[in-house]
């Protein structure tokens, strides 16, 4: 059983819910985050949800907003299934900028920061042709140890000047928890990778961090794995995640993913949570981007994340599915149509 306290709770009220629940010798776990939740497990705690005949009438006490049972495992963000009231609207702003709302997040840039003047080049760039943010990576999560594992500080630092020099957000991801507080000097938003979706000490951290998260689908997870993951950040305290697409493992070996645009209806359908696409993981081939950049905008996608380089080719990392500006112009100019059709 899941009791989600009402964010008005006060200690006093809490503590009263906890005394209830242990009085029925239940396990009680608090977990503090924007708002309070406990969960009971053992004990007697059926009645609780029952109404006036079982035991507990959590729900009727004062600070308690909702009692869901252990299957509801996402209330926090797919708080539309179970009945919690949606105080929470779509989106939320960064610096400035509305993130899920009626304009597109655009995040573009190489796959790794490479060196100031690559780096000022593609962020000049993407943000003339009507980027929101720049995606660069420092820590990179490579399948091979042999392979460049990215510039680190150093990096995260040439990334940011970019970024401010044309006014641009700033996504970069995290490998590791021991990153966190580098990284959020330099970085808008904090990016966990496919391959850490469902690490929870990473996420339990990053729960904690005072910057919003772009979650990656993991390569193999289902939709509901992917929430699950998304739960513990917002149950850990950061309301501010950003769902992003970025292509499963199936059978399929044309491409280097299937990239899963049902998961956008699926998790609009269930989820307050800005889902963006990444459409350059998602497919692994520059001559997929731009048809499947188009194809996720009328999916209803809040955003994408692309890979654009100056120079694709001799990009350091993922050079077969980085895109020019040029093509980078063409997408952001079909996503203003596509967006102005479905209006
Ligand atoms: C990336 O965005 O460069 C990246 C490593 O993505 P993913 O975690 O989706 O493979
Ligand atoms: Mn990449």
């Amino acid at each position: 059983m899941i009791i989600v306290m009402k964010p008005s709770a006060t200690e006093g009220e809490i503590a009263d819910v906890v005394e209830r629940l242990t009085a029925e010798s239940a396990r009680v776990q608090r977990l503090d985050g924007e708002r309070v939740t406990l969960t009971a497990g053992g004990g007697a705690t059926g009645g609780a949800t029952g109404g006036p005949t079982g035991r507990g009438h959590i729900d009727t006490m004062p600070g308690v907003d909702a009692v869901l049972p252990d299957g509801a495992g996402t209330p926090m963000v797919a708080p539309r299934e179970p009945a919690i009231p949606a105080s929470e609207v779509r989106g939320f702003e960064v610096r400035g900028r509305w993130i899920g709302g009626d304009e597109m997040f655009i995040a573009a840039g190489p796959c790794s920061v490479e060196d100031p003047a690559t780096m000022h080049g593609i962020a000049e760039a993407v943000a003339g042709a009507g980027a929101t943010a720049l995606r660069a990576g420092a820590y990179k999560p490579r399948t091979s140890p042999y392979s460049f594992q990215g510039m680190g500080e150093e990096g995260l630092a040439i990334a940011r000047d970019a970024a401010d020099a044309h006014e641009l957000l700033l996504v970069s991801e995290v490998v590791d928890a021991i990153q966190i507080p580098v990284a959020a000097r330099y970085v808008d938003i904090l990016q966990v990778g496919a391959r850490n979706m469902a690490n929870t000490s990473l996420l339990r951290e990053l729960g904690r961090a005072r910057r919003p998260v772009l979650l990656k689908r993991g390569l193999a997870a289902t939709i509901d794995e992917w929430l699950g993951a998304a739960e513990y950040l917002v149950s850990a305290g950061n309301p501010h995640i950003i769902l992003c697409e970025r292509g499963i493992r199936t059978f399929e070996t044309a491409t280097r993913n299937t990239l899963d645009l049902n998961a956008v209806p699926v998790v609009r359908g269930r989820s307050h949570l800005p889902i963006v696409v990444d459409p350059s993981h998602g497919t692994g081939r520059r001559d997929c981007v731009q048809a499947m950049a188009r194809a996720a905008t009328a999916a209803g996608a809040d955003g994408l994340l692309i890979e654009v380089h100056v120079d694709p080719d001799n990009a350091i990392s993922d050079a077969a599915q980085t895109i020019t500006p040029e093509t980078f112009r063409r997408i952001t100019r079909d996503v203003r149509a596509i967006r102005e059709a479905l209006a």
